[in-house]
């Protein structure tokens, strides 16, 4: 069943139906995570899930926060244990869904966001058919670069990385439900809004 509520942005959008999974990926750099603050900002019925990762924390990043920073030993014992619901290689570094916490969100009825780059999500797809799955687009590629060596954050080999990689995501975009281009943020969060009230699939 679907309520009605009014946005902090004075739009109206719909509360989904309790227990859902929602995917968001896109190149790193793109504003995934300013697009996800913003989203559960505003919607307070959608959970965020936390990941783990074996990448050093970057200046101002919080453990169990931003992440869980745990090092290559632990994470490939948690693989081990069965501990991730999903769990890929991404410049050089191992990030992971932590299984227990999505799973007893889903089954208590509550919705949970994942923001996680592709390989991740093509497991997650397998594994929850009836998930809504965006990906986040720039609005060109190098704009991309731009805002990826404008966060000063990374070294250039992992910039290099990174844009690699980008690409090789950006190429894949047409495997998730919708494709929302991060240009201007406000209208990007709106497109995400209505993606997830309107996609009839909640
Ligand atoms: P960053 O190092 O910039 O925080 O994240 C690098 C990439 O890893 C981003 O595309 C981010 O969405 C992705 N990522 C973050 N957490 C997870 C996770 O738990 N699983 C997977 N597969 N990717 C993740």
């Amino acid at each position: 069943m679907m309520q009605v509520l009014s946005t902090n942005s004075g739009a109206t959008a719909k509360l989904l139906s309790p227990g859902k999974l929602i995917v968001l990926t896109g190149p790193s750099g793109v504003g995934k995570g300013t697009l996800m603050r913003l989203l559960l900002s505003r919607h307070p019925e959608l959970n965020y899930s936390i990941s783990a990762t074996t990448r050093l924390p970057r200046p101002g990043e919080v453990d169990g926060k931003d992440y869980f920073f745990i090092d290559r030993t632990k994470f490939q014992r948690l693989i081990e244990e069965g501990e991730f619901l999903e769990w890929a290689e991404f410049a050089s570094n191992l990030y992971g869904t932590p299984r227990k916490p999505v799973i007893d969100l889903l089954e208590s009825g509550s919705s949970v966001l994942l923001e996680i780059e592709l390989e991740g999500a093509r497991q997650i797809r397998a594994k929850f058919p009836d998930i809504l799955s965006i990906f986040i687009l720039p609005p060109t590629f190098n704009e991309l670069e731009k805002r990826i060596r404008g966060r000063k954050k990374d070294s250039e080999a992992a910039i290099s990385r990174r844009l690699k990689r980008a690409k090789e995501e950006i190429d894949s975009a047409c495997e998730f439900h919708i494709q929302v281009v991060n240009d201007d943020l406000e209208t990007a969060v709106c497109d995400i809004e209505m993606a997830i009230s309107d996609g009839g699939l909640f």
